[in-house]
């Protein structure tokens, strides 16, 4: 990949406030006026760059965000939205009509399984659920009403790698598009660069980083973006999950420091994935020679930002897993909470909590096994103290004896 630097072209953006703040300024209004009624007339038909009509279509604040996020991704430009979902759902609806067809990775985020498996089909727009990983299985399911291919960069919770470049030549040959959640690995993979046409992210995770806010965005072509906010027929501005601009203006705050803390939960995780490997933890993290994705991610990558914050360990069974959680909580290691991203460690069973819309059955055939426990590693400025600290934990409550004997 010619040297594309994300982190450089967010730095790049320079922006005034009103009054000549180093910050831009908050539009904080919902409507906004027209010296000429024909202004108004032609900026409803679309006509008009530069006009702002009303703020679930845009405001200045959000385009703020919205240029900011696209060329972060090196897209033509973006849409921010409330939530992950409020950008994953209006992008598959407008993809999408009664009789279609979506190819989806069948390891991905719990609510965008429950919007393909439940909600849509109501629709009328089928989904096929597969191992992303084994392309000649994503192209034999591939039928003439398929639209779409859909997956995440690294998928939760199971870490999965998707060859994105692969995918992107299957949905060239097909003439479909490849939608990409990129939520778990910002900076690290510019899925755009590397043949996805649309890139999502929940802004809720890292790119956030604070855990005060949910957001989204979907970062495409400004053919794509303009008929999601066609006022006519567009999805998101229909459907209406419009960010709030007070929000997206500390959004905005908390990406430029991104490109500090993505490389900060990397060098952290890394670490520990290394440790709790060598203990004999099942571990599973891009980053190790174990990853079965581990020489194909290290193509993707932009390899300053690492191998990200997410790893996960199985400690044998679902009550022993609560037993650690709850024990590392106690000793300030981090919070037993969804979610992922915070400057805080966060940990989680995603078999109960994140991934419970997956039914059992399906859980077991995809590996999420019951013992497993999900980290987002946080800004932890000593990690090794951390890790003791950890290994204590799972010293007392005898995990890595469990280990060692199913070894
Ligand atoms: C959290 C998450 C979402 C959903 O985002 P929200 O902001 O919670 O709506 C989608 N995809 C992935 C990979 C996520 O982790």
């Amino acid at each position: 990949m010619e040297n594309f630097s994300p982190a450089n072209c967010i730095q790049d953006l320079q922006y005034f406030g009103e009054f000549g703040g180093v910050n831009p300024s908050i539009s904080d209004s919902s409507t906004y006026t027209f010296l000429s009624a024909k202004t108004m007339s032609d900026t409803f038909e679309g006509n008009i760059e530069g006009c702002y009509l009303y703020s679930r279509h845009s405001s200045p604040s959000n385009l703020y965000l919205d240029q900011a996020l696209a060329a972060m991704e090196g897209t033509e430009t973006a849409n921010v939205s409330a939530s992950g979902m409020g950008a994953i759902t209006p992008t598959l609806m407008q993809l999408c009509s009664a009789g279609d067809h979506i190819v989806s990775s069948r390891t991905i985020y719990g609510g965008t399984y429950a919007f393909l498996k439940n909600l849509i089909p109501r629709f009328g727009v089928k989904t096929t659920f597969v191992d992303i990983t084994k392309l000649d299985v994503v192209e034999a399911a591939i039928t003439p009403a398929t639209k779409v291919i859909y997956c995440e960069t690294v998928s939760n919770p199971l870490l999965e790698v998707a060859d994105i470049r692969g995918l992107s030549r299957l949905a060239k040959k097909y003439n479909l598009k490849l939608v990409v959640d990129n939520t778990f690995s910002p900076l690290s993979v510019s899925p755009a660069k590397l043949g996805a046409d649309i890139v999502i992210h929940s802004l809720t995770k890292y790119i956030n980083g604070s855990s005060d806010t949910v957001g989204g965005v979907t970062c495409a072509s400004k053919e794509f973006i303009n008929s999601l906010k066609n006022v006519n027929s567009g999805a998101s501005m229909l459907l209406g999950p419009t960010m709030d601009s007070l929000r997206s203006a500390s959004v905005m705050k908390n990406l430029r420091t991104l490109h500090i803390r993505i490389k900060q939960h990397s060098h952290n995780a890394h670490v520990l994935a290394d440790k709790f490997e060598q203990d004999g933890l099942k571990t599973v993290y891009p980053g190790l020679r174990s990853h079965p994705s581990h020489e194909l991610y290290k193509t993707m990558i932009n390899p300053e930002y690492g191998y990200g914050g997410m790893l996960t360990i199985d400690v044998g069974s679902l009550a022993k897993a609560n037993e650690l959680m709850e024990l590392m909580q106690q000793r300030n290691l981090g919070y037993l909470a969804v979610s992922l991203g915070f400057y805080k460690t966060l940990f989680s069973a995603p078999g109960t909590s994140t991934s419970s819309e997956i039914p059992l059955y399906e859980q077991a055939t995809m590996g999420l096994t019951d013992g497993l426990i999900r980290f987002s590693i946080g800004l932890d400025n000593d990690i090794e103290r951390t890790y003791q600290m950890m290994k204590a934990c799972m010293i007392e409550l005898e995990v890595l004896e469990t280990q060692n004997i199913s070894l």
